[in-house]
């Protein structure tokens, strides 16, 4: 089936980022989220980067014009009935994500693939959710996404071939390079990732050095592009605490237990870069 109009529910960071390229990449696309006030703040994040790159002339203002033209807001998913292929990028949270995928499942054609975003949520138990389990797959896009080349493409274990193949050519269409992982928690990224953070929040914790001494050995000392707090800081600590919720239970491996001080950040809503405060502050 071709695919000509692009799906994508939530338009925070990485849902905002994936109508983008999506819309970048010539399809039409329908951004959703559940107030106008949240479509709204997605949309103005998207100009301004298409904005900056014209300024930089890395795009044309044509360009910006026509990927602009070819993208339209929604607070409602019976839009979606015009989607052919729909993305879900919705907060990382199992209620919500079913929600969203029993509705969609009601309200897409039948040959439509519904993918999610999930960082760290088993793809078979969203598939289990719908009618359409060989039509379910994970396609998780890296932050931010019109910079990162990566999508981490998740076969569960009823995904079709042909809806893997759709899902790989659609990630090489956005300019990206897909890598397949299997339905285990966390996938190959997050399984690597993750408990890397964690650890380097217990470091903190446990008094082992400051956030910035952190950071700095795993920048200096390791190669990485950014330190491990800072990077937890762009992800959202909700983001990473539920992701290691997700790899606790999933092993039942104590090595995997988030630590007390990730989530005391959490409760107290120091969620990062998007709420100003994380283990670092934002202006
Ligand atoms: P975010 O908090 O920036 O955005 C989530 C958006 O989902 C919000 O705007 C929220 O209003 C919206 N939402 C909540 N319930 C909804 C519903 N029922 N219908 C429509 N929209 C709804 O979070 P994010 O960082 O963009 O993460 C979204 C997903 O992407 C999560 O599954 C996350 O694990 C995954 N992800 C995040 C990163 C990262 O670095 N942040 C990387 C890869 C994948």
């Amino acid at each position: 089936m071709e695919i000509r109009t692009f799906g994508v529910v939530g338009a925070g960071q990485m849902g905002s980022g994936i109508a983008q390229v999506a819309a970048m990449s010539g399809l039409q696309v329908i951004m959703n989220d559940i107030k106008d006030e949240f479509v709204g703040r997605g949309l103005k994040n998207i100009t301004k980067i298409l904005e900056k790159n014209v300024e930089k002339g890395k795009m044309s203002a044509e360009d910006r014009d026509g990927t602009l033209g070819r993208l339209k807001t929604s607070v409602n998913l019976d839009d979606f009935a015009a989607a052919d292929f729909v993305v879900e990028a919705a907060s990382e949270n199992e209620e919500i994500k079913f929600g969203v995928f029993r509705r969609l499942d009601s309200l897409c054609r039948p040959e439509v693939v519904l993918a999610s975003n999930t960082s760290s949520i088993p793809i078979g138990r969203i598939a289990a959710q719908t009618k359409r389990p060989e039509k379910v797959i994970g396609m998780h896009f890296m932050n931010p996404v019109p910079v990162m080349k990566l999508v981490e493409v998740i076969r569960g274990i009823a995904t079709s071939d042909e809806t893997f193949q759709a899902t790989w050519d659609l990630s090489i269409k956005f300019g990206k390079t897909p890598a397949l992982a299997n339905d285990y928690p966390g996938f190959i990224s997050n399984r690597i990732l993750m408990p890397m953070i964690n650890e380097a929040v217990y470091c903190l914790y446990h008094g082992v050095g400051t956030r910035e001494d952190i950071d700095t050995v795993m920048r200096l000392g390791m190669n990485h592009p950014m330190g491990p707090l800072a990077l937890a800081d762009l992800i959202g600590l909700d983001t990473c605490l539920a992701i290691m919720e997700v790899l606790y239970s999933g092993f039942c491996d104590s090595k995997y237990r988030p630590c007390p001080l990730l989530r005391r950040y959490v409760e107290a809503g120091w969620l990062g870069r998007k709420t100003g405060r994380g283990f670092y502050e934002y202006k």
